[in-house]
């Protein structure tokens, strides 16, 4: 079977895109050969290439070990010691950069703010003393909890200021989700607002903060600071709430940064929750740092004059990384925006492009089918001549929607990074280098330098090229995950300094023992390119046949009808598992009975007639979690008739659920 699957990854290589000469003459990696000296020489003499990259930041004490590697545990940079904040922000102010405007921030409703580099420094310090003066220290745990705003860096520039170790909890979780998390990481204060905007609508952030707190269920937390944004009602707790103004009031615009040891905890960071309850990942200070504003720079290749915008929230790992740390430690230009893609019209995000001239512009998948169901008109009425560089990240992204962002969005001219990675990893592990790497639509391509990924059987040993397995990586890199959170962690001497080691064991090291195991399937082909096919927990066996759900959605995608799909399996007699598709159809199409059954051909056609879904059906939306990742649990559920079971906190709006569900009846 896997022939079948695999001609298919063929067939969708068969158009390239080399880097734009332009692009390569201007780009920090230049050529295909340097990127292939950078990255053998990053695998041959480590010491040697991290001692160049890290050079450029600012040590309180330079690293003299680079690694520590005792399978699985790994320590990078060891007895340096730094400051992430002072590498985002003084460096940059120093150097006499200070009016360079770090973000560019777009509000709701029709709020703006443009905040340099030297006034964000001063928010940070003045807020950092403000967690001082509530008695915070290093180590100390704080939640934040907030809308898309510029207090939001602050706040964690300020907890890294100190060594306070944050965790942001994306703004759209409920008070059960922020318990729960708040209670793991043991949170001595919560930052938050009373509000957040959200299609005109106020997201009542304080409101659940409260819910979460209610009757004493989070007992860490002795302390609430409250932003004032939208002006609605809250309830008060005065022992125990404090707004943000008065916080920081009379607080001096000057905190000396914590020289923190290269290993001291950054942030945790809990997964968004497709596969089972979440972890809480934990990265630390040096490796992340470091990790983060290299790929950065040559990834998205930054320059001085780049307006950078990433369409994340700042609640997910793509957001800490790639709108915060990694691309202020670059001191390049970033749009922050507070709003959703279709409010006030479905082609806000294309004003925004025009208004700032961005020339970097990184988002999802989910995000690309959605505009191409909206219709081309929206970016095509706008001025999208600034952009350079597009990227994606979050999961495999079909061929047809790859090659529409690049016709529609970057107009044939600008180069697509299509870049693996996860929480865990910290940082993009597998991605073209814009200057460097022939793009085929589909595949994230090659590793970055440092990274040596493979792709192997259940067996541990290698597949051949163009054969499925699993995908892990071979030695740990600088931002690998450090752990899962536990209480105790970073104390010296106490077992809980690598956190829950039972649960990072099994679910990344065990397999595979020394080798970092990521839960994807992947296929690697003739030219060593990296084709990531999803979870491997989204594998169907039909009839004995392999195949995986992206497969099929990618096939179903590529009908002109189809907007976006999910595919899951369902229990089947006779073939142990048959296929289910959950299908929306691009604005204006009705799905009628012939069109049912001419995707179910479409599906048979384009990989097989085995891969024909049993059951498609039309429907208005799909379940995703609020990172906009498809919920196929749900759908599992809903495609075999069961109850839904477990854990929906992440789920972004439990009215789909119902459609869903209510269509069987
Ligand atoms: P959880 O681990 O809690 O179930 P999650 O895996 O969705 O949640 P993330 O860490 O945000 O949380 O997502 C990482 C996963 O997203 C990867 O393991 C991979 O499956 C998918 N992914 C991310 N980027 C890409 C990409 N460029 N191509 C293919 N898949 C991607
Ligand atoms: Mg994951």
């Amino acid at each position: 079977m896997a022939a079948a699957q695999d001609a298919h990854h063929a067939s969708q290589a068969t158009q390239t895109f080399d880097p734009p000469p332009a692009v390569a003459a201007a780009a920090h990696v230049p050529s295909f050969e340097a990127y292939q000296r950078l990255h053998r020489r990053s695998l041959d003499d480590p010491e040697g290439f991290w001692r160049e990259v890290s050079d450029q930041f600012v040590w309180f004490k330079p690293w003299t070990t680079l690694q520590e590697w005792n399978p699985p545990f790994a320590k990078w940079f060891v007895d340096g010691e730094t400051n992430i904040s002072v590498n985002c922000l003084d460096r940059h102010v120093e150097a006499g950069r200070g009016d360079r405007v770090a973000y560019y921030w777009e509000g709701e409703p029709g709020d703006t703010r443009t905040i340099t580099y030297a006034d964000l420094l001063a928010d940070v310090q003045q807020f950092a003393n403000a967690l001082k003066a509530q008695g915070l220290r290093a180590g100390d745990r704080v939640v934040l909890y907030m809308p898309m705003v510029p207090e939001l860096p602050a706040a964690m520039l300020a907890c890294a200021r100190l060594g306070v170790v944050h965790s942001v909890v994306f703004g759209g979780f409920s008070s059960d989700a922020i318990r729960d998390r708040v209670n793991d990481a043991g949170a001595r204060l919560i930052v938050t607002a009373d509000g957040g905007w959200r299609r005109g609508r106020v997201i009542p952030l304080k409101a659940n903060v409260d819910g979460a707190l209610a009757n004493g269920a989070c007992p860490s937390v002795e302390r609430v600071i409250v932003l004032r944004r939208c002006g609605n009602p809250i309830d008060w707790d005065a022992a125990r709430d404090v707004w943000w103004d008065d916080a920081v009031a009379g607080q001096p615009a000057n905190c000396p940064p914590a020289h923190l040891p290269a290993e001291h905890p950054l942030y945790i960071l809990y997964t968004s929750g497709t596969t089972g309850k979440p972890k809480g990942v934990v990265h630390a200070t040096a490796g992340y740092m470091v990790y983060t504003a290299y790929t950065s720079k040559l990834i998205f290749d930054l320059r001085g004059d780049d307006v950078y915008w990433c369409t994340a929230d700042i609640g997910w790992v793509t957001g800490h990384s790639y709108i915060v740390y990694g691309i202020l430690a670059n001191g390049v230009t970033g749009v922050m925006y507070e709003g959703a893609p279709n409010h006030p019209a479905e082609d806000r995000f294309w004003a925004i492009v025009e208004k700032y001239k961005v020339t970097v512009f990184y988002t999802a998948p989910t995000a690309i089918r959605t505009f191409v169901r909206w219709g081309d008109h929206h970016p095509q009425g706008r001025d999208l001549s600034s952009l350079r560089l597009l990227g994606t990240v979050g999961e495999p992204i079909n061929p047809d929607a790859w090659l529409w962002y690049h016709r529609v969005i970057g107009q044939g001219r600008c180069p697509i990074v299509d870049t693996w990675w996860q929480t865990e990893t910290g940082g993009i592990l597998i991605t073209p280098l814009p200057g460097a790497t022939t793009l085929k639509p589909g595949s994230a391509t090659l590793p970055f330098p440092g990274v040596e990924p493979q792709v192997v059987g259940e067996d541990g040993q290698p597949m051949p090229d163009g054969q499925r397995g699993l995908l892990v990586i071979e030695r740990p890199w600088p931002s690998t995950l450090r752990g899962i959170y536990t209480e105790g962690w970073g104390q010296p001497g106490h077992p809980g300094e690598f956190g829950d080691r039972e649960r990072f064991v099994e679910t990344y090291w065990e397999k595979f023992p020394g080798r970092y195991l990521t839960g994807d399937g992947a296929v690697r082909d003739a030219d060593g390119y990296f084709w990531v096919i999803g979870r491997v927990d989204d594998t169907l066996s039909v009839a004995g046949h392999r195949i995986g759900t992206a497969e099929v959605e990618s096939a179903l995608v590529s009908h002109p009808a189809v907007a976006e799909s999910a595919v899951v399996g369902a229990p089947d007699p006779i073939a142990g598992e048959s296929i289910a598709a959950f299908v929306t159809l691009r604005g204006g199409i009705e799905g009628t009975d012939e069109l049912q059954a001419e995707l179910t051909q479409h599906v048979g056609q384009t990989l097989g007639r085995f891969a024909r879904p049993k059951l498609l059906r039309f429907t208005d939306a799909l379940p995703k979690t609020r990172s906009g990742k498809i919920m196929r649990r749900l759908l599992r559920d809903v495609a075999a008739g069961r109850e839904v079971a477990g854990d929906t906190t992440t789920l972004e709006d439990l009215s789909v659920l119902a459609a869903l569900r209510g269509d069987e009846e």
